[in-house]
């Protein structure tokens, strides 16, 4: 691999010089993409098992995606919601019949979806259950992500996350994910909301309990209180199925969606819901400038009509199988634990072998791309495109960086 090469260390060192450092990339530049596949600057392919955080899955460049956002380009991109557009309809109608509710609320970020449903249940709170004003609460996850505005993080249990961000917003009840009776214990009368992501994505993929989220829609029920589920990475066919809360038999209130929703072509989120919580919303009460944009609706139309065949889930679920049938292998070989579900998994590595951080390097002078998060755990989510022998190349690199590591480590005998 030539990555050291100079075309590459004059784009790193412009993007470190000019750019806020918020993140910490792998030392890679990438020009191009198409499927699983991400290309650098130098020519040099690499495997993506990272689809920019799920927001890919249906794959890089995926060609019926672009064909449509091209033609949108062409007709009108931005329109505002000072009118109606003509892809909008279709696809809000289309998206709220893949979800089985009512009505769609669209926005562009993940966080964004986010923000929003937290308006909309403390409305619903306010004018709906009647919690007197101001004193509404909601119920969070420890360990959650949802973004990364004020309010979001206000809530987050990570201290990177909110570090010198104070004073935040109040209004939120956190308690340890997959605990029924603490959920039941923080409830009270001004709760009109339980805020839950069906699998934990940044916290390094962490799945639920069996029963918990079937538990919190009971409690939910049972105390009048809606619950939200954020899919905007374990939804749209990441974990096999369009929803996760599918797998468990529950029907949450709202849905968040984003990442996926934009086909990997542009930011594209929303709130789907049914219009006794949707309903609430008049004119003036909440809006964006992008939201809901005739690119973004062409484009949202075009994923969900994706979805609607039932492949990009089948694959996911197929292919999950035979990748989670091979990282099992990989436990007691430097590999500490592995969880997930479809082609989405958290690969704890021994910190005797180094960080998840060293590991991700080591994968991409193999041809993978892949990311650690908190320290130990390596995320590996490919393209619901890939194929089944890009997917066992991708595992073999990273079973033949285990063995490495653990030779360096003096933990394995070499050769
Ligand atoms: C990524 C993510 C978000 C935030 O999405 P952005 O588009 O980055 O704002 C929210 N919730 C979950 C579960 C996510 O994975």
């Amino acid at each position: 691999m030539t990555r050291s090469s100079a075309a590459q260390q004059q784009a790193i060192e412009q993007i470190e010089t000019y750019g806020s450092h918020n993140y910490h990339p792998l030392p890679v530049v990438i020009e191009s993409g198409s499927g699983a596949w991400l290309t650098d600057v130098d020519g040099n392919r690499y495997l993506d098992f990272l689809s920019a955080y799920s927001a890919v899955n249906f794959g890089h460049s995926n060609p019926d995606l672009v064909a449509v956002a091209v033609e949108q380009l062409a007709k009108v991109s931005i329109t505002s919601r000072a009118v109606y557009s003509a892809t909008y309809g279709p696809f809000i109608e289309a998206l709220a019949k893949l979800c089985g509710k009512d009505m769609v609320l669209p926005m562009n970020t993940g966080v964004e979806a986010v923000e929003s449903s937290l308006k909309l249940a403390r409305k619903w709170g306010y004018e709906v259950k009647g919690v007197p004003e101001d004193r509404a609460n909601i119920i969070v996850m420890e360990g959650n992500f949802h973004g990364r505005t004020i309010s979001v993080i206000s809530f987050s249990s990570d201290d990177d996350a909110t570090l010198s961000y104070g004073p935040f917003t109040p209004g939120f009840l956190k308690v340890p994910y997959g605990d029924l009776a603490a959920i039941e214990a923080a409830i009270d009368e001004y709760t009109v909301a339980i805020l839950v992501e069906p699998i934990q994505g940044e916290a390094g993929v962490i799945t639920p309990p069996p029963g918990f989220l079937p538990g919190v829609r009971a409690i939910a029920d049972r105390h009048r209180v809606l619950m939200i589920a954020d899919e905007i990475q374990s939804g749209l066919g990441r974990t096999g199925s369009t929803f996760y809360c599918e797998q468990v038999g529950v029907v949450p209130d709202l849905y968040l969606l984003g990442k996926a929703l934009g086909g990997g072509v542009v930011p594209v989120s929303a709130v789907v819901g049914d219009r006794d919580v949707l309903g609430l919303l008049r004119p003036g009460q909440h809006g964006s400038t992008f939201g809901g944009n005739p690119l973004a609706a062409a484009v949202g139309l075009a994923v969900v009509r994706l979805l609607e065949t039932g492949e990009m889930q089948t694959r996911s679920r197929e292919l999950g199988a035979h990748l989670h049938s091979r990282l099992a292998t990989l436990v007691g070989h430097g590999v500490t634990e592995v969880r997930g579900i479809g082609l989405w998994a958290g690969v704890d590595i021994d910190p005797a072998l180094g960080t998840g951080r060293a590991l991700s390097e080591r994968l991409l002078d193999k041809g993978v791309i892949a990311k650690d998060t908190h320290g130990q755990t390596l995320r590996l989510a490919p393209p619901l495109v890939i194929t089944r022998e890009e997917l066992d190349q991708a595992v073999d690199a990273l079973e033949a960086v285990l063995a490495e590591a653990l030779v360096d480590a003096g933990l394995a005998p070499i050769g």
